[in-house]
Protein backbone atom coordinates (compact mmCIF):
# COMPACT_ATOMS: atom_id res chain seq x y z
CA UNK A 1 0.00 0.00 0.00
CA UNK A 2 1.09 3.72 -0.96
CA UNK A 3 1.80 5.53 2.09
CA UNK A 4 -0.37 8.59 1.51
CA UNK A 5 -1.89 10.84 4.10
CA UNK A 6 -5.05 9.54 5.82
CA UNK A 7 -6.45 13.05 6.14
CA UNK A 8 -5.71 13.00 2.48
CA UNK A 9 -7.82 10.27 2.30
CA UNK A 10 -11.11 11.48 4.04
CA UNK A 11 -10.78 14.53 1.88
CA UNK A 12 -10.83 12.11 -1.05
CA UNK A 13 -13.38 9.70 0.38
CA UNK A 14 -15.57 12.80 0.70
CA UNK A 15 -15.29 14.19 -2.43
CA UNK A 16 -16.09 10.99 -4.58
CA UNK A 17 -20.11 10.36 -3.76
CA UNK A 18 -19.43 7.15 -4.42
CA UNK A 19 -22.00 4.86 -6.97
CA UNK A 20 -23.38 1.81 -5.75
CA UNK A 21 -23.13 -0.42 -8.78
CA UNK A 22 -26.00 -3.28 -8.41
CA UNK A 23 -24.67 -6.62 -9.49
CA UNK A 24 -26.89 -9.61 -8.03
CA UNK A 25 -26.09 -13.17 -7.38
CA UNK A 26 -28.17 -15.81 -7.65
CA UNK A 27 -30.38 -15.75 -4.79
CA UNK A 28 -33.74 -17.68 -5.67
CA UNK A 29 -35.72 -20.24 -3.79
CA UNK A 30 -33.37 -22.61 -3.63
CA UNK A 31 -30.51 -20.60 -1.93
CA UNK A 32 -33.00 -18.51 0.49
CA UNK A 33 -34.60 -22.19 1.73
CA UNK A 34 -30.38 -23.45 2.10
CA UNK A 35 -30.02 -20.56 4.03
CA UNK A 36 -33.21 -20.94 6.51
CA UNK A 37 -31.91 -24.78 6.98
CA UNK A 38 -28.43 -23.12 7.61
CA UNK A 39 -30.64 -21.24 10.74
CA UNK A 40 -31.88 -23.45 11.94
CA UNK A 41 -28.88 -26.51 11.52
CA UNK A 42 -26.45 -23.76 12.83
CA UNK A 43 -28.16 -20.92 15.01
CA UNK A 44 -31.50 -23.45 16.33
CA UNK A 45 -33.56 -20.80 14.86
CA UNK A 46 -36.35 -21.87 12.40
CA UNK A 47 -37.50 -18.57 10.91
CA UNK A 48 -40.39 -17.64 8.63
CA UNK A 49 -37.82 -15.65 6.56
CA UNK A 50 -33.60 -14.80 6.34
CA UNK A 51 -33.96 -11.05 7.21
CA UNK A 52 -31.21 -10.15 9.51
CA UNK A 53 -31.01 -7.30 12.16
CA UNK A 54 -27.31 -6.15 11.49
CA UNK A 55 -25.03 -5.54 14.37
CA UNK A 56 -21.78 -6.08 12.64
CA UNK A 57 -19.83 -5.03 9.73
CA UNK A 58 -17.36 -7.73 8.48
CA UNK A 59 -14.25 -6.76 5.85
CA UNK A 60 -12.92 -9.81 3.68
CA UNK A 61 -10.64 -10.24 1.13
CA UNK A 62 -11.38 -12.61 -1.51
CA UNK A 63 -7.52 -14.10 -1.90
CA UNK A 64 -8.56 -13.64 -5.48
CA UNK A 65 -6.66 -11.62 -7.67
CA UNK A 66 -9.47 -10.21 -10.16
CA UNK A 67 -13.23 -9.16 -9.88
CA UNK A 68 -14.61 -11.38 -12.00
CA UNK A 69 -12.56 -14.71 -10.61
CA UNK A 70 -14.00 -13.45 -6.99
CA UNK A 71 -17.31 -12.89 -7.74
CA UNK A 72 -17.55 -16.67 -9.82
CA UNK A 73 -17.25 -17.62 -6.55
CA UNK A 74 -20.56 -16.39 -4.61
CA UNK A 75 -22.25 -16.56 -7.90
CA UNK A 76 -23.83 -19.92 -7.80
CA UNK A 77 -26.27 -20.73 -5.02
CA UNK A 78 -24.97 -24.22 -4.07
CA UNK A 79 -21.24 -24.55 -2.85
CA UNK A 80 -18.69 -25.97 -5.63
CA UNK A 81 -16.99 -28.93 -5.19
CA UNK A 82 -13.42 -27.46 -3.78
CA UNK A 83 -14.70 -26.25 -0.76
CA UNK A 84 -15.07 -29.57 1.54
CA UNK A 85 -13.80 -27.67 4.92
CA UNK A 86 -16.67 -26.09 5.04
CA UNK A 87 -19.90 -27.94 2.67
CA UNK A 88 -19.96 -30.18 5.36
CA UNK A 89 -21.43 -27.78 7.60
CA UNK A 90 -23.97 -26.48 4.66
CA UNK A 91 -24.39 -26.87 0.75
CA UNK A 92 -25.13 -23.57 0.81
CA UNK A 93 -23.07 -20.78 -1.28
CA UNK A 94 -21.08 -18.40 0.19
CA UNK A 95 -22.23 -14.88 -0.46
CA UNK A 96 -21.72 -11.38 0.76
CA UNK A 97 -23.53 -8.07 0.90
CA UNK A 98 -20.77 -6.00 -1.07
CA UNK A 99 -17.96 -6.61 -2.89
CA UNK A 100 -15.03 -3.66 -3.43
CA UNK A 101 -12.93 -4.01 -6.79
CA UNK A 102 -9.10 -2.94 -6.88
CA UNK A 103 -9.69 0.54 -7.83
CA UNK A 104 -12.70 0.79 -5.19
CA UNK A 105 -15.78 0.84 -7.21
CA UNK A 106 -18.71 -0.68 -5.22
CA UNK A 107 -21.22 -3.79 -5.62
CA UNK A 108 -23.69 -4.68 -3.73
CA UNK A 109 -24.35 -8.57 -4.46
CA UNK A 110 -27.78 -9.06 -2.99
CA UNK A 111 -30.45 -7.37 -0.20
CA UNK A 112 -28.87 -6.22 2.37
CA UNK A 113 -31.85 -7.53 4.80
CA UNK A 114 -30.93 -10.82 3.89
CA UNK A 115 -28.46 -13.46 5.78
CA UNK A 116 -25.17 -14.02 3.44
CA UNK A 117 -22.88 -16.74 4.53
CA UNK A 118 -19.34 -15.38 5.27
CA UNK A 119 -18.48 -15.85 8.40
CA UNK A 120 -19.14 -18.80 11.07
CA UNK A 121 -20.67 -17.69 14.13
CA UNK A 122 -22.00 -14.12 13.25
CA UNK A 123 -24.01 -14.73 9.92
CA UNK A 124 -27.31 -13.92 11.28
CA UNK A 125 -25.97 -10.42 12.49
CA UNK A 126 -23.48 -8.67 10.11
CA UNK A 127 -23.26 -7.54 6.73
CA UNK A 128 -20.10 -8.89 4.71
CA UNK A 129 -17.52 -6.19 2.55
CA UNK A 130 -15.32 -8.74 0.20
CA UNK A 131 -12.27 -6.98 -0.91
CA UNK A 132 -10.55 -8.32 -4.55
CA UNK A 133 -7.08 -9.01 -3.39
CA UNK A 134 -5.11 -10.84 -0.51
CA UNK A 135 -3.97 -13.95 -2.92
CA UNK A 136 -1.60 -15.95 -1.40
CA UNK A 137 -2.51 -13.89 2.21
CA UNK A 138 -0.48 -10.44 1.10
CA UNK A 139 -1.91 -7.82 2.35
CA UNK A 140 -2.11 -5.87 -0.95
CA UNK A 141 -6.01 -4.27 -0.68
CA UNK A 142 -5.77 -0.43 -2.26
CA UNK A 143 -5.99 2.81 -0.35
CA UNK A 144 -9.34 2.96 -3.70
CA UNK A 145 -10.89 -0.17 -1.47
CA UNK A 146 -9.74 1.51 1.89
CA UNK A 147 -12.04 4.53 0.76
CA UNK A 148 -14.62 2.77 -0.32
CA UNK A 149 -15.10 0.95 2.64
CA UNK A 150 -15.06 3.75 4.44
CA UNK A 151 -17.70 4.78 2.44
CA UNK A 152 -19.59 1.52 2.86
CA UNK A 153 -19.69 1.87 6.78
CA UNK A 154 -21.00 5.32 6.81
CA UNK A 155 -23.76 4.28 4.09
CA UNK A 156 -24.55 0.82 5.74
CA UNK A 157 -24.87 2.92 9.06
CA UNK A 158 -27.06 5.23 8.10
CA UNK A 159 -29.46 2.99 6.63
CA UNK A 160 -29.15 0.70 10.27
CA UNK A 161 -28.59 2.00 13.38
CA UNK A 162 -28.57 -0.88 14.74
CA UNK A 163 -24.64 -1.36 13.55
CA UNK A 164 -22.27 -1.36 16.27
CA UNK A 165 -19.44 -3.03 15.45
CA UNK A 166 -17.10 -2.97 12.49
CA UNK A 167 -14.47 -6.31 12.30
CA UNK A 168 -11.76 -7.77 10.47
CA UNK A 169 -12.57 -11.57 9.04
CA UNK A 170 -9.60 -12.55 11.34
CA UNK A 171 -11.18 -11.30 14.77
CA UNK A 172 -13.97 -13.62 13.98
CA UNK A 173 -13.40 -15.37 17.37
CA UNK A 174 -13.11 -12.67 19.23
CA UNK A 175 -17.21 -12.94 19.94
CA UNK A 176 -17.53 -16.62 21.04
CA UNK A 177 -18.15 -15.62 24.12
CA UNK A 178 -20.55 -12.73 23.77
CA UNK A 179 -24.11 -13.39 22.86
CA UNK A 180 -23.92 -12.08 19.30
CA UNK A 181 -22.14 -15.84 18.82
CA UNK A 182 -24.45 -17.88 17.88
CA UNK A 183 -22.93 -20.96 15.74
CA UNK A 184 -24.06 -24.67 17.81
CA UNK A 185 -21.07 -27.00 16.92
CA UNK A 186 -17.67 -26.17 18.33
CA UNK A 187 -16.12 -28.13 15.83
CA UNK A 188 -16.91 -25.86 12.89
CA UNK A 189 -14.09 -23.39 12.80
CA UNK A 190 -11.86 -22.20 9.94
CA UNK A 191 -8.35 -20.00 10.36
CA UNK A 192 -8.71 -16.88 8.85
CA UNK A 193 -6.35 -13.99 8.09
CA UNK A 194 -8.33 -11.62 5.94
CA UNK A 195 -8.26 -8.71 5.77
CA UNK A 196 -4.98 -8.49 8.46
CA UNK A 197 -4.23 -5.74 10.92
CA UNK A 198 -3.35 -3.36 9.04
CA UNK A 199 -5.85 -2.66 6.69
CA UNK A 200 -8.05 -2.64 9.69
CA UNK A 201 -5.64 -0.54 11.52
CA UNK A 202 -6.43 1.95 8.69
CA UNK A 203 -10.00 1.45 8.03
CA UNK A 204 -10.57 2.40 11.78
CA UNK A 205 -8.51 5.52 12.29
CA UNK A 206 -11.07 6.67 9.22
CA UNK A 207 -14.19 6.02 11.01
CA UNK A 208 -15.89 7.11 14.16
CA UNK A 209 -18.32 6.06 16.26
CA UNK A 210 -18.09 2.23 15.78
CA UNK A 211 -16.82 -0.33 18.25
CA UNK A 212 -13.76 -2.85 17.78
CA UNK A 213 -13.83 -6.70 18.01
CA UNK A 214 -13.67 -7.69 21.74
CA UNK A 215 -10.54 -9.59 21.53
CA UNK A 216 -7.74 -9.32 24.19
ZN1 LIG B 1 -13.08 -13.69 4.89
Amino acid sequence: MIKISLTFLVFLGALSAQEIIQTPIHFGEKRISLTKQYIEKHYGLQVQDITIVPKIILIHYTAIATFKDSLSRFKEETLPDDRPEISKASALNVSTHFMVERDGTIHQLMPLTFMARHVIGLNYNSIGIENVGGENYKDDLTDLQLIANMYIVEYVKKKFPSVEYVVGHHEYRCFENTPLWLELDDGYRTEKFDPGKGFMDNLRLNIKGMKEAPCD
